[in-house]
């Protein structure tokens, strides 16, 4: 019964450093969150240590009474929160998500149409070292590079030429909201089905703050731990008439055992997400967003700004795009490290710049807007950053305004 300390001092250092860090530093990585404390319990919980394979009622394994209802409630609350019929909470994570959603959908060979990876999409949308890429034979679709957007052409286009059995929705850094009744027309002309993977916005839809796919799609996947701000996980959303092939495909199909200590860490954060002030954190995040892109826009660091792709943004990122600027990918994300801002490189459309370097910086606001920022700290913040990527900015300065930021908004204070 000793603690984490006692027993392994040399983990126990490395967990307090990082969360020192995260307490000190302003963290813009756009698929990154802080799960409120009452996750970190849940998920810290004896649920740990319970084998639970199968579902709520029909377990393979006795004892399940106590899970059964951590499960049961996870569920409710996540059909309850997006106005789905079925719903699983057992995948592990959003990449096993999508597998088992696939696995459920499609057979080996088929065609999936997916966004290309360097325009915004998820390596479990047709990468082609990925499962999906290796399974299916994958046909991209892009955005327009005058508009930044999603080219609904050209996907009206290539479904109609290569006449896939599903469709897939959704983005991992994309500024804008997709239409998924133009996405659910495509696909019912051809006869494929429509996954919309709401990874990243999920929080926005939760909120009301961003169109929800749940009514357009047959199956909607999501990761937990994103704008959702929940515990790191995924679940599959469907018609009730798909439930069965899906929760077949997550298990047996997928994986064994269900990580119960981390449903139940879902479960809180899904009645989280319910509340007003969730609402109010959501809209924080997209103003944060809509600040930071025009105030970049609106910077000197060169005569035009800093430009953005798409020009703006409508949710909680924003793509900054180096391909005109002396500083790289890699440079930019090294400045802002060093002034205590963690973002992420990023491919933009037709990148000249290896993928180990990049143009570009995906940018997001749902961190800072869980600590408690307002519209003014954003402006802060884009000041920071514009500051930064200038030539020979005074990085010293910027740490402390940095650090004043961080101190306005403790992080986790009672850890
Ligand atoms: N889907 C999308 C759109 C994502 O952006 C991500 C994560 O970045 C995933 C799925 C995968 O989630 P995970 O990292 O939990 O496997």
């Amino acid at each position: 019964n000793s603690s984490l300390h006692e027993v392994d001092p040399d983990v126990a250092a490395a967990v307090d450093a990082e969360l020192r860090r995260q307490q000190s530093t302003l963290e813009m990585i756009a698929s990154e969150n802080f799960a409120p404390v009452a996750a970190l319990e849940a998920q810290g919980s004896v649920l740990t240590n319970k084998y639970a394979e199968g579902y709520p009622g029909r377990r393979y394994y006795g004892g399940c009474e106590h899970v059964d209802v951590i499960e049961t409630i996870a569920r409710d609350r996540v059909k309850e929160l997006f106005g789905a019929e079925a719903a699983n909470v057992q995948p592990h994570s959003g990449a096993s998500a999508n597998a088992a959603a696939m696995f459920a959908l499609i057979k080996p060979g088929d065609t999936i149409l997916g966004l290309d990876l360097a325009h915004g999409g998820h390596l479990t949308h047709g990468m082609k070292i990925n499962f999906s890429g290796k399974l299916y034979n994958v046909v991209p679709y892009h955005v327009d590079e005058k508009t930044g957007l999603v080219d609904m052409d050209e996907v009206a286009r290539l479904a109609r030429e290569h006449r896939p059995q599903l469709v897939i929705a959704g983005w991992s850094a994309y500024p804008r909201q997709l239409d998924f009744a133009a996405f659910r027309q495509i696909a019912d002309e051809v006869g494929a089905l429509l996954m919309v993977d709401m990874a990243h916005f999920a929080g926005l839809v939760a909120a009301g703050l961003h169109p929800n796919p749940v009514p357009h799609a047959d199956v909607v996947t999501t990761t937990t731990h994103k704008t959702l701000g929940g515990p790191r996980g995924g679940v599959i959303l469907s018609k009730q008439e798909l439930a069965k092939k899906i929760n077949s495909a997550v298990f047996p199909g997928q994986q064994g055992g269900p990580l119960e200590h981390v449903i139940a860490a879902k479960a809180v954060s899904f009645k989280i997400a319910a509340s007003d002030e969730f609402r109010d954190r959501q809209q924080r995040t997209l103003d944060g967003a809509r600040v930071l892109a025009e105030r970049l826009l609106r910077s000197d660091v060169t005569e035009h700004g800093v430009s953005v792709l798409s020009g703006g943004t409508d949710v909680h990122l924003v793509l900054v795009d180096l391909r005109d600027s002396d500083l790289d990918g890699q440079q930019a994300e090294d400045r802002l490290h060093e002034v205590g801002i963690t973002v992420n490189r990023n491919a933009v459309p037709n990148d000249p710049r290896p993928p180990m370097v990049t143009s570009g910086l995906r940018i997001g606001t749902p961190a800072l807007a869980t600590r408690g920022f307002q519209a003014d700290d954003f402006r802060e913040v884009a000041d920071i950053i514009a500051e930064a990527l200038k030539p020979s900015p005074d990085t010293a300065a910027l740490a402390a305004r940095v650090t004043a930021l961080a101190e306005k908004y403790p992080l986790y204070p009672g850890l």
